[in-house]
Protein backbone atom coordinates (compact mmCIF):
# COMPACT_ATOMS: atom_id res chain seq x y z
CA UNK A 1 0.00 0.00 0.00
CA UNK A 2 1.31 3.15 -1.25
CA UNK A 3 -0.07 6.27 1.08
CA UNK A 4 0.48 9.79 -0.41
CA UNK A 5 0.90 12.63 2.03
CA UNK A 6 -2.23 14.34 0.38
CA UNK A 7 -4.53 13.06 -2.33
CA UNK A 8 -7.07 15.70 -3.74
CA UNK A 9 -8.09 13.43 -5.91
CA UNK A 10 -10.50 11.91 -3.86
CA UNK A 11 -12.69 14.80 -3.10
CA UNK A 12 -12.00 16.43 -6.64
CA UNK A 13 -13.59 13.13 -8.31
CA UNK A 14 -16.52 13.55 -6.05
CA UNK A 15 -17.85 16.85 -6.56
CA UNK A 16 -16.70 16.93 -10.41
CA UNK A 17 -20.02 17.55 -12.15
CA UNK A 18 -20.81 20.51 -9.38
CA UNK A 19 -17.59 22.07 -10.24
CA UNK A 20 -17.57 21.95 -13.91
CA UNK A 21 -20.97 23.25 -14.20
CA UNK A 22 -19.86 26.31 -12.29
CA UNK A 23 -17.00 26.52 -14.44
CA UNK A 24 -19.57 26.06 -16.93
CA UNK A 25 -21.46 29.03 -15.86
CA UNK A 26 -18.39 32.06 -15.78
CA UNK A 27 -17.35 30.66 -18.88
CA UNK A 28 -20.80 31.48 -20.05
CA UNK A 29 -20.88 34.93 -18.32
CA UNK A 30 -17.93 36.08 -20.39
CA UNK A 31 -17.27 37.85 -16.97
CA UNK A 32 -14.24 37.10 -15.17
CA UNK A 33 -13.24 39.74 -12.57
CA UNK A 34 -14.68 41.50 -10.15
CA UNK A 35 -18.27 40.10 -11.00
CA UNK A 36 -21.53 38.49 -9.60
CA UNK A 37 -19.55 35.18 -8.35
CA UNK A 38 -17.07 37.21 -6.45
CA UNK A 39 -19.95 38.81 -4.71
CA UNK A 40 -21.89 35.50 -3.82
CA UNK A 41 -19.16 33.70 -2.40
CA UNK A 42 -17.77 36.76 -0.42
CA UNK A 43 -21.72 36.91 1.23
CA UNK A 44 -21.55 33.55 1.44
CA UNK A 45 -17.94 33.17 3.22
CA UNK A 46 -18.64 36.22 5.50
CA UNK A 47 -21.60 34.12 6.52
CA UNK A 48 -19.87 31.11 7.36
CA UNK A 49 -17.37 32.66 9.17
CA UNK A 50 -19.89 34.95 10.77
CA UNK A 51 -18.82 38.46 10.15
CA UNK A 52 -20.13 41.02 8.17
CA UNK A 53 -17.17 41.65 5.28
CA UNK A 54 -15.66 39.28 3.16
CA UNK A 55 -13.28 40.57 0.36
CA UNK A 56 -11.74 38.32 -1.87
CA UNK A 57 -8.35 38.62 -2.97
CA UNK A 58 -5.71 37.16 -5.18
CA UNK A 59 -3.88 34.79 -2.06
CA UNK A 60 -3.47 34.45 1.50
CA UNK A 61 -0.35 36.64 1.46
CA UNK A 62 -1.63 39.49 -0.10
CA UNK A 63 -4.57 39.38 2.54
CA UNK A 64 -2.51 39.68 5.29
CA UNK A 65 -0.25 42.47 3.47
CA UNK A 66 -3.67 44.77 2.30
CA UNK A 67 -5.00 44.32 5.94
CA UNK A 68 -1.94 46.18 7.14
CA UNK A 69 -1.79 48.54 4.51
CA UNK A 70 -5.03 49.47 5.71
CA UNK A 71 -4.48 50.24 9.05
CA UNK A 72 -1.35 52.52 7.82
CA UNK A 73 0.91 50.24 9.45
CA UNK A 74 4.73 50.43 7.73
CA UNK A 75 8.14 51.75 8.66
CA UNK A 76 9.19 52.04 12.24
CA UNK A 77 6.07 49.85 13.10
CA UNK A 78 6.68 46.91 15.41
CA UNK A 79 4.44 43.45 14.92
CA UNK A 80 3.80 40.56 16.71
CA UNK A 81 4.14 37.19 14.76
CA UNK A 82 4.84 33.76 16.16
CA UNK A 83 8.21 32.36 15.42
CA UNK A 84 6.74 28.79 14.62
CA UNK A 85 4.87 29.45 11.53
CA UNK A 86 4.88 29.79 7.60
CA UNK A 87 6.86 31.87 6.23
CA UNK A 88 3.78 34.30 4.51
CA UNK A 89 2.68 35.47 7.94
CA UNK A 90 6.20 37.73 8.94
CA UNK A 91 6.59 38.22 4.81
CA UNK A 92 3.44 39.93 4.93
CA UNK A 93 5.31 42.28 7.63
CA UNK A 94 8.25 42.59 5.72
CA UNK A 95 6.83 43.85 2.79
CA UNK A 96 5.11 46.69 4.24
CA UNK A 97 8.55 47.87 5.59
CA UNK A 98 7.23 47.08 9.49
CA UNK A 99 9.18 44.72 11.72
CA UNK A 100 8.27 41.36 12.83
CA UNK A 101 8.75 40.78 16.50
CA UNK A 102 8.85 36.95 17.10
CA UNK A 103 6.99 35.26 20.34
CA UNK A 104 7.99 31.69 20.95
CA UNK A 105 5.09 28.79 20.85
CA UNK A 106 3.63 26.76 23.35
CA UNK A 107 5.18 23.27 23.49
CA UNK A 108 2.50 22.05 23.20
CA UNK A 109 -0.37 23.54 21.18
CA UNK A 110 2.34 24.90 18.85
CA UNK A 111 0.55 28.14 19.07
CA UNK A 112 1.60 31.45 19.85
CA UNK A 113 2.30 31.14 23.97
CA UNK A 114 0.49 33.64 25.38
CA UNK A 115 2.44 34.20 28.52
CA UNK A 116 5.56 36.16 26.17
CA UNK A 117 3.71 38.38 24.44
CA UNK A 118 3.31 40.82 27.02
CA UNK A 119 7.01 41.21 27.62
CA UNK A 120 7.61 42.03 23.85
CA UNK A 121 4.89 45.28 23.48
CA UNK A 122 6.75 48.78 23.25
CA UNK A 123 5.32 51.63 21.98
CA UNK A 124 5.94 50.82 18.38
CA UNK A 125 3.67 47.77 18.74
CA UNK A 126 0.53 48.47 16.16
CA UNK A 127 -0.85 44.73 16.06
CA UNK A 128 -0.38 40.93 16.86
CA UNK A 129 -0.73 38.86 14.08
CA UNK A 130 -2.15 35.05 15.66
CA UNK A 131 -1.75 32.22 13.43
CA UNK A 132 -4.30 29.17 14.31
CA UNK A 133 -1.63 26.84 13.28
CA UNK A 134 -2.79 23.32 11.92
CA UNK A 135 -6.28 24.50 12.38
CA UNK A 136 -5.66 24.92 16.07
CA UNK A 137 -7.49 28.16 17.12
CA UNK A 138 -5.07 30.50 19.45
CA UNK A 139 -6.22 30.82 23.11
CA UNK A 140 -7.78 34.30 22.05
CA UNK A 141 -9.25 35.56 25.88
CA UNK A 142 -5.90 36.70 26.81
CA UNK A 143 -4.84 38.04 23.79
CA UNK A 144 -7.87 40.42 23.03
CA UNK A 145 -7.17 41.71 26.94
CA UNK A 146 -3.89 43.01 25.71
CA UNK A 147 -4.99 44.31 22.61
CA UNK A 148 -7.48 46.16 25.09
CA UNK A 149 -4.94 47.22 27.57
CA UNK A 150 -2.13 48.24 24.77
CA UNK A 151 -4.95 49.61 22.26
CA UNK A 152 -2.88 46.64 18.99
CA UNK A 153 -4.86 45.21 16.75
CA UNK A 154 -5.38 41.46 16.53
CA UNK A 155 -4.88 40.12 13.06
CA UNK A 156 -5.66 36.67 12.51
CA UNK A 157 -3.96 34.48 10.03
CA UNK A 158 -6.62 32.29 9.42
CA UNK A 159 -5.41 30.30 6.61
CA UNK A 160 -5.15 27.12 8.24
CA UNK A 161 -8.28 26.99 10.31
CA UNK A 162 -11.39 27.46 8.05
CA UNK A 163 -14.21 25.72 10.11
CA UNK A 164 -12.40 26.24 12.97
CA UNK A 165 -13.74 27.95 16.23
CA UNK A 166 -12.86 29.36 19.78
CA UNK A 167 -16.01 29.25 22.37
CA UNK A 168 -18.53 28.71 19.65
CA UNK A 169 -17.14 32.17 17.33
CA UNK A 170 -15.65 30.83 13.99
CA UNK A 171 -12.05 31.88 13.27
CA UNK A 172 -12.11 34.39 10.92
CA UNK A 173 -14.33 36.41 12.91
CA UNK A 174 -12.24 36.42 16.32
CA UNK A 175 -9.95 39.47 15.89
CA UNK A 176 -9.96 42.97 14.63
CA UNK A 177 -9.53 41.58 10.99
CA UNK A 178 -8.46 38.12 9.45
CA UNK A 179 -6.21 37.33 6.39
CA UNK A 180 -7.34 33.70 4.74
CA UNK A 181 -5.55 31.30 1.91
CA UNK A 182 -7.77 29.02 -0.63
CA UNK A 183 -4.63 27.74 -1.80
CA UNK A 184 -5.72 24.28 -3.31
CA UNK A 185 -3.95 22.74 -0.26
CA UNK A 186 -6.01 24.39 2.05
CA UNK A 187 -8.71 22.68 3.83
CA UNK A 188 -10.94 25.07 1.66
CA UNK A 189 -8.82 25.54 -1.36
CA UNK A 190 -9.07 26.32 -5.14
CA UNK A 191 -8.05 25.74 -8.26
CA UNK A 192 -5.01 27.45 -8.34
CA UNK A 193 -4.03 30.80 -5.63
CA UNK A 194 -6.87 32.58 -4.14
CA UNK A 195 -7.54 34.48 -0.35
CA UNK A 196 -9.72 36.70 1.88
CA UNK A 197 -10.26 39.07 4.34
CA UNK A 198 -12.84 38.72 6.93
CA UNK A 199 -14.00 41.46 9.50
CA UNK A 200 -16.48 43.27 10.84
CA UNK A 201 -14.54 46.36 10.61
CA UNK A 202 -16.59 49.03 8.43
CA UNK A 203 -13.28 51.53 7.28
CA UNK A 204 -11.03 48.27 6.91
CA UNK A 205 -13.39 46.31 4.68
CA UNK A 206 -14.38 49.79 2.67
CA UNK A 207 -10.45 50.49 2.19
CA UNK A 208 -9.10 46.54 1.84
CA UNK A 209 -11.51 46.73 -1.02
CA UNK A 210 -10.15 49.70 -2.78
CA UNK A 211 -6.77 48.91 -2.39
CA UNK A 212 -6.84 45.27 -3.75
CA UNK A 213 -8.17 47.44 -7.12
CA UNK A 214 -5.73 49.66 -7.37
CA UNK A 215 -6.87 51.89 -4.99
CA UNK A 216 -9.90 52.54 -6.98
CA UNK A 217 -13.44 52.62 -5.78
CA UNK A 218 -14.53 54.34 -9.60
CA UNK A 219 -12.99 53.24 -12.92
CA UNK A 220 -10.09 55.25 -13.40
CA UNK A 221 -10.59 57.16 -10.28
CA UNK A 222 -8.15 56.30 -7.76
CA UNK A 223 -8.12 56.72 -3.95
CA UNK A 224 -4.98 55.37 -2.80
CA UNK A 225 -1.82 53.71 -4.31
CA UNK A 226 -3.37 50.45 -4.38
CA UNK A 227 -2.01 46.88 -6.09
CA UNK A 228 -3.72 44.18 -8.02
CA UNK A 229 -5.02 41.28 -5.89
CA UNK A 230 -8.51 40.01 -6.89
CA UNK A 231 -10.02 36.64 -6.37
CA UNK A 232 -11.19 35.76 -9.49
CA UNK A 233 -14.70 34.71 -11.22
CA UNK A 234 -13.39 30.98 -11.84
CA UNK A 235 -11.96 30.59 -8.32
CA UNK A 236 -14.89 32.36 -6.73
CA UNK A 237 -17.91 30.07 -8.63
CA UNK A 238 -15.70 26.97 -7.37
CA UNK A 239 -15.06 27.82 -4.23
CA UNK A 240 -18.86 28.65 -3.78
CA UNK A 241 -19.09 24.75 -4.36
CA UNK A 242 -16.57 23.72 -2.05
CA UNK A 243 -17.71 25.92 0.68
CA UNK A 244 -21.16 24.07 1.11
CA UNK A 245 -18.67 21.35 1.45
CA UNK A 246 -16.04 22.24 4.31
CA UNK A 247 -17.89 21.59 7.50
CA UNK A 248 -18.41 17.37 6.02
CA UNK A 249 -14.87 17.71 4.98
CA UNK A 250 -13.75 18.87 8.21
CA UNK A 251 -15.60 16.42 10.34
CA UNK A 252 -13.93 13.96 7.94
CA UNK A 253 -10.02 14.81 9.20
CA UNK A 254 -11.44 15.59 13.21
CA UNK A 255 -12.64 11.59 13.02
CA UNK A 256 -9.29 10.70 10.99
CA UNK A 257 -7.46 12.79 13.99
CA UNK A 258 -9.34 10.88 16.76
CA UNK A 259 -8.19 7.64 15.18
CA UNK A 260 -4.94 8.37 15.35
CA UNK A 261 -4.95 9.93 18.95
CA UNK A 262 -6.80 6.81 20.12
CA UNK A 263 -4.87 3.84 18.46
CA UNK A 264 -1.03 5.37 18.30
CA UNK A 265 0.26 4.14 21.38
CA UNK A 266 3.86 4.40 20.72
CA UNK A 267 5.66 5.91 23.99
CA UNK A 268 8.28 7.74 21.53
CA UNK A 269 6.01 9.62 20.02
CA UNK A 270 3.49 12.41 21.46
CA UNK A 271 0.26 13.31 20.21
CA UNK A 272 -0.96 16.25 19.77
CA UNK A 273 -2.57 18.66 22.13
CA UNK A 274 -5.91 19.62 21.69
CA UNK A 275 -7.47 23.00 23.82
CA UNK A 276 -10.69 21.87 25.33
CA UNK A 277 -12.73 25.08 24.08
CA UNK A 278 -12.13 25.20 20.58
CA UNK A 279 -12.80 23.06 17.85
CA UNK A 280 -9.73 21.51 15.58
CA UNK A 281 -9.91 21.16 12.24
CA UNK A 282 -6.63 19.10 12.17
CA UNK A 283 -5.25 21.33 8.62
CA UNK A 284 -2.04 19.26 9.62
CA UNK A 285 -1.88 16.21 11.92
CA UNK A 286 1.59 17.16 13.62
CA UNK A 287 3.69 14.63 16.21
CA UNK A 288 6.82 14.83 17.86
CA UNK A 289 9.59 12.59 18.86
CA UNK A 290 13.12 12.37 19.67
CA UNK A 291 13.87 10.12 16.27
CA UNK A 292 11.74 12.41 13.95
CA UNK A 293 14.23 11.76 11.14
CA UNK A 294 14.38 7.88 11.86
CA UNK A 295 11.07 7.95 11.92
CA UNK A 296 10.26 9.52 8.77
CA UNK A 297 12.76 7.22 6.88
CA UNK A 298 10.32 4.02 8.94
CA UNK A 299 7.56 5.73 7.38
CA UNK A 300 9.41 6.24 4.22
CA UNK A 301 10.69 2.31 3.70
CA UNK A 302 6.74 1.26 4.20
CA UNK A 303 5.76 3.91 1.47
CA UNK A 304 4.01 6.60 4.04
CA UNK A 305 4.67 9.83 2.42
CA UNK A 306 5.21 12.65 5.66
CA UNK A 307 5.89 16.32 5.57
CA UNK A 308 7.91 18.63 8.34
CA UNK A 309 5.59 21.80 8.82
CA UNK A 310 8.41 23.34 8.94
CA UNK A 311 12.07 22.34 8.38
CA UNK A 312 13.43 25.70 9.02
CA UNK A 313 11.93 28.60 11.26
CA UNK A 314 11.66 31.95 9.82
CA UNK A 315 14.53 33.51 11.38
CA UNK A 316 17.20 30.97 10.61
CA UNK A 317 16.35 31.71 6.24
CA UNK A 318 18.79 32.92 4.04
CA UNK A 319 16.01 35.62 3.33
CA UNK A 320 16.09 36.57 6.83
CA UNK A 321 19.53 36.65 7.20
CA UNK A 322 19.08 39.90 9.42
CA UNK A 323 17.74 37.64 12.04
CA UNK A 324 20.35 35.40 12.57
CA UNK A 325 20.79 36.84 15.95
CA UNK A 326 17.87 35.41 17.30
CA UNK A 327 19.54 32.18 16.70
CA UNK A 328 20.25 30.21 19.57
CA UNK A 329 17.12 32.75 21.40
CA UNK A 330 14.47 31.31 20.37
CA UNK A 331 15.22 27.96 21.22
CA UNK A 332 11.39 26.18 21.47
CA UNK A 333 10.92 27.33 17.94
CA UNK A 334 14.43 25.79 16.48
CA UNK A 335 13.70 22.69 18.67
CA UNK A 336 10.23 21.93 17.35
CA UNK A 337 11.64 22.06 13.75
CA UNK A 338 14.15 19.24 14.87
CA UNK A 339 11.20 16.98 16.26
CA UNK A 340 7.67 17.66 14.42
CA UNK A 341 6.55 15.57 11.56
CA UNK A 342 3.10 16.15 9.57
CA UNK A 343 1.11 12.71 9.10
CA UNK A 344 -1.07 12.23 6.32
CA UNK A 345 -4.72 13.79 6.96
CA UNK A 346 -7.26 14.39 4.59
CA UNK A 347 -10.67 13.46 3.44
CA UNK A 348 -11.08 10.39 1.52
CA UNK A 349 -8.27 8.72 3.71
CA UNK A 350 -9.31 5.71 3.99
CA UNK A 351 -9.55 3.46 7.14
CA UNK A 352 -7.30 0.62 5.60
CA UNK A 353 -4.90 3.54 5.06
CA UNK A 354 -5.07 5.23 8.45
CA UNK A 355 -4.60 1.63 10.20
CA UNK A 356 -1.34 0.80 8.37
CA UNK A 357 0.15 4.08 9.46
CA UNK A 358 -0.61 3.68 12.67
CA UNK A 359 0.97 0.17 12.70
CA UNK A 360 3.85 1.11 10.97
CA UNK A 361 3.77 4.15 13.82
CA UNK A 362 3.18 1.57 16.66
CA UNK A 363 6.18 -0.69 15.42
CA UNK A 364 8.51 1.93 15.06
CA UNK A 365 11.43 0.97 17.68
CA UNK A 366 15.07 2.41 17.61
C1 LIG B 1 -0.72 29.14 3.19
C2 LIG B 1 -0.45 30.12 4.25
C3 LIG B 1 -0.34 31.49 3.98
C4 LIG B 1 -0.27 32.07 2.60
O1 LIG B 1 -1.17 31.72 1.68
P1 LIG B 1 -0.92 31.92 0.12
O2 LIG B 1 -2.29 31.86 -0.44
O3 LIG B 1 -0.04 30.80 -0.34
O4 LIG B 1 -0.29 33.25 -0.10
C5 LIG B 1 -0.20 32.36 5.03
N1 LIG B 1 -0.11 31.93 6.29
C6 LIG B 1 -0.17 30.62 6.61
C7 LIG B 1 -0.08 30.21 8.05
C8 LIG B 1 -0.32 29.67 5.59
O5 LIG B 1 -0.37 28.38 5.92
Amino acid sequence: MKIPFLDMSIIHRDIKNEIMSSLERVYDSNSFILGKELDSFEKEFAKYCGVKHCIGVGNGLDALVLILKSYDIGEGDEIIVPSNTYIATALAVSIVGATPIFVEPDEKTFNIDINKIESKITKYTKAIIVVHLYGQPCDMFPIIKLSKKYNIKIIEDNAQSQGASYNGVRTGALGDAAGTSFYPTKNLGALGDGGAITTNDDGLARKAKILRNYGSNKKYYNEFKGINSRLDEVQASLLRVKLTYLNKWNIERDLIAENYIKNITNKKIVLPHKNSNIKHVWHQFVIKTDYRDELQRHLDSNNIETMIHYPIPIHMQKAYVEFFEFCGKLPIAESLSNEILSLPIYPGLTKEAQKHIIDIINNFDI
